[in-house]
């Protein structure tokens, strides 16, 4: 696969909120190639790939429906993944129900600061990309609490179909970026998964998508790349009652959506030089 953007959306092509209809019918104002267009075309090509490994061999990872212990885990999550994910909620969920996850995420990150305050401070701190990734090899682990789109009682994903890449790619797949020393090295992916060199025997290699999903989560003008900031869901929702259009799925900057990826990645680059 290329390491290059997927093809943007044409103006048929099903909407990316989930609603069944055309995008051009639904969300008039969307550009097809725009950033989140590219982002929802690779997850349908991500679970494609996926889909046709899982047909063409028997043996599976564990992973099943209900099972749902890597949702307690830190992981942050790009911008326009959150927004898809509030696109999807304002489309198919209640305002109460979207409010409600709102107030579950600020008692979420209160429960954060105080069980894991080393990692919360990496987290509200203006941070390099290394620094960052420092702190989440060092302090990130399973929170105590489920990310706030789950349905405990069900054990699934309230907004599956939208759900960010982390979420669709993690146990289902691998990756392997290291050296052959460090592939023959057994770790544990998850409580349910103790051996990842059995687990990639069992699963696709999909690590050609990520320089994809990096790209499109990422600023990129040229060969410049710039790092965005990334999240926990939780900490998004915090961020966007606090900052965003309160406890309601609105999104105020709807450039994710309206401008096409190469514009948005000259505006946003202007931004960050400013
Ligand atoms: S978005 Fe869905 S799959 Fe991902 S952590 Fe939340 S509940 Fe789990
Ligand atoms: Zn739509």
């Amino acid at each position: 696969m290329p390491d290059e953007p997927t093809r943007p959306l044409s103006g048929s092509s099903p909407c990316f909120c989930g609603s069944g209809r055309k995008l051009q019918h639904c969300h008039k104002t969307a550009a097809p190639d725009s950033r989140a267009a590219h982002v929802y075309q690779l997850y349908q090509d991500v679970d494609r790939a996926i889909e046709e490994y899982r047909t063409d061999h028997q043996a599976h990872p564990p992973c099943a429906a209900g099972c749902s212990s890597c949702c307690s885990d830190y992981f942050p999550v790009s911008q326009v993944e959150f927004e898809l994910l509030l696109t999807y909620m304002e489309r198919h969920w209640s305002k109460a129900e979207i409010q409600f996850v709102f107030e579950q995420s600020l008692i979420n990150v209160e429960i954060f600061q105080q069980e894991n305050p080393q990692m919360y401070a990496s987290l509200t701190s203006r941070t390099s990309q290394e620094q960052e990734l420092e702190q989440i090899r060092r302090y990130a682990g399973r929170n105590s609490f489920a990310c706030p789109l789950l349905d405990p009682e069900r054990g699934i994903c309230r907004v599956y179909p939208l759900r960010p890449f982390i979420c669709r790619t993690h146990g289902s797949s691998h990756t392997f970026y290291g050296s052959w020393r460090e592939r023959l090295l057994p770790e544990k992916v998850c409580e349910h998964i103790p051996n990842s060199r059995a687990h990639r025997k069992v699963t696709p290699n999909i690590v050609d998508y990520w320089p994809q999903y990096e790209q499109l989560a990422d600023v990129r003008v040229g060969a410049k790349q710039t790092r965005m900031r990334q999240y926990p869901i939780f900490y998004w929702f915090v961020l966007y009652a606090r900052h965003g259009g309160g406890m309601t799925a609105q999104i105020g900057n709807r450039d994710h959506f309206d401008l096409p990826l190469d514009e948005h990645n000259a505006r946003m680059a202007r931004h960050e030089a400013r």
